[in-house]
């Protein structure tokens, strides 16, 4: 390999987070270096222009999922907005029914959708996992031999963060809506990689992130349909209808929105190529080890993911002999946790087959020259 070689270095770990997009940063520049006020504050001009940009911001969000603008609130990522989603509609639901219920998340629901749904237990809910098919996706039949007079809150994510399987959110909401349930689908890694419209949640809450669509990190957005109530988690100001208080962080939301915005013109163009340039990668590697196995089907799932696992393989120990490949083992979120994927645990694998899963994601930026170059570190490695 020559030095060239050496120094390059390829990021493939889209689902942890993107890189932003330059005309995204040109947004939010534009918002930093445009003298912008509060966007709460209405007797001046600093605060309408401010005011206007978030409004604007909110529009784009909206329309990437074909929602109306106040149907939108900003939060501070999608930890914050699956939060809200799913202590904000207990909280009402106590509320308006008079104390606890039943609510179902699936099995491989992100962290910030299990603990809170777990936390609730505490406050009295029956909380009940729903398990997923080997192949990582949930059987609807499965979710509603669960379903009972009591179940108040469903919530099943749009795609997973790691294996990448798209959950069937039409026939899950069809279950909900026929027994008035609210649906929370965290959308956080299909939006912008896949289709999604709002109308398909029925009654239900979405929730997304502006660091997965190539905009900023420490803004995320929520989906309310109309109808849904929810109480807020925190207090102090009026401000997104008094659900979420707190200034609006204006530069971020710009970034939001124009991230949005981008992605509804080029998602289909870009899922087109990810899938064709993730099922090269795939068709490469095997040809090297044969024995390779896909975690999760490989339909339907996120355009660009790869989960796999090369039997006897440590995962680990491959990706430290390929520092100039940016790949990953699982999920960011569960970096740093010694326990094995809950997301793979799942699926049914041993703590072997765990151990010798990879997960490869790529992204708007990468190129086909990225793509040839992983190939070959990674056949190198596995070969030697
Ligand atoms: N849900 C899913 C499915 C995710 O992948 C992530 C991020 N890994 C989150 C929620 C949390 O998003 P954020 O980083 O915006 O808090």
């Amino acid at each position: 390999m020559n030095a060239e070689a050496h120094a390059r270095e390829v990021y493939l770990d889209h689902n942890a987070t993107t890189p932003i997009d330059p005309r995204v940063k040109a947004a939010i520049d534009a918002c930093l270096d445009g003298g912008v006020g509060n966007p709460h504050s209405s007797s001046h001009k600093a605060g309408s222009r401010a005011r206007q940009l978030v409004d604007r911001a909110r529009r784009q969000v909206a329309a990437l999922i074909g929602a109306k603008a106040e149907q939108i609130i900003f939060t501070s990522g999608a930890t914050e907005a699956n939060n809200l989603a799913i202590w904000g509609a207990a909280a009402a639901c106590e509320r308006d029914q008079g104390g606890p219920g039943h609510i179902l998340h699936s099995a491989i629901e992100h962290p910030s959708v299990r603990e809170p749904c777990i936390g609730l237990a505490g406050r009295g809910w029956e909380v009940e996992e729903v398990p997923v098919r080997p192949d990582g996706i949930l059987e609807p039949a499965e979710l509603e031999r669960r379903m009972t007079s009591r179940t108040r809150i469903v919530a099943v994510m749009a795609a997973n963060h790691e294996i990448g399987t798209r959950q069937p959110i039409e026939a899950v909401a069809s279950l909900c809506r026929s027994r008035n349930v609210v649906l929370h689908c965290d959308a956080t890694q299909a939006v912008a990689k896949v289709p999604l419209h709002a109308e398909v949640v029925g009654q239900g809450l979405i929730s997304l992130s502006a660091h997965k669509l190539y905009g900023p990190m420490g803004i995320g957005a929520l989906y309310i349909a109309p109808g849904v109530r929810l109480v807020p988690m925190l207090q102090g100001g009026a401000q997104e209808r008094g659900l979420r208080p707190g200034t609006v962080p204006v530069g971020l939301a710009a970034g939001c929105g124009r991230a949005a915005e981008i992605a509804a013109t080029d998602l289909a163009s870009e899922a087109e190529r990810l899938a064709s340039w993730r099922d090269r990668l795939l068709s490469g590697l095997r040809a090297v080890r044969p024995d390779l196995v896909v975690n999760g089907a490989l339909s339907p799932r996120l355009p660009g993911n790869l989960n796999c696992r090369f039997p006897d393989m440590d995962a680990e120990r491959l990706l430290l002999a390929l520092p100039e490949l940016q790949i990953s083992t699982g999920a960011a979120c569960a970096s740093g946790r010694q326990e094995p994927s809950p997301v793979l645990r799942a699926l049914g694998l041993t703590p072997a087959e765990i151990a010798a899963s990879v997960r490869i994601c790529l992204g708007r930026f990468t190129t086909e020259a990225d793509l040839e170059f992983a190939l070959e570190r990674l056949s190198a490695a596995l070969e030697s």
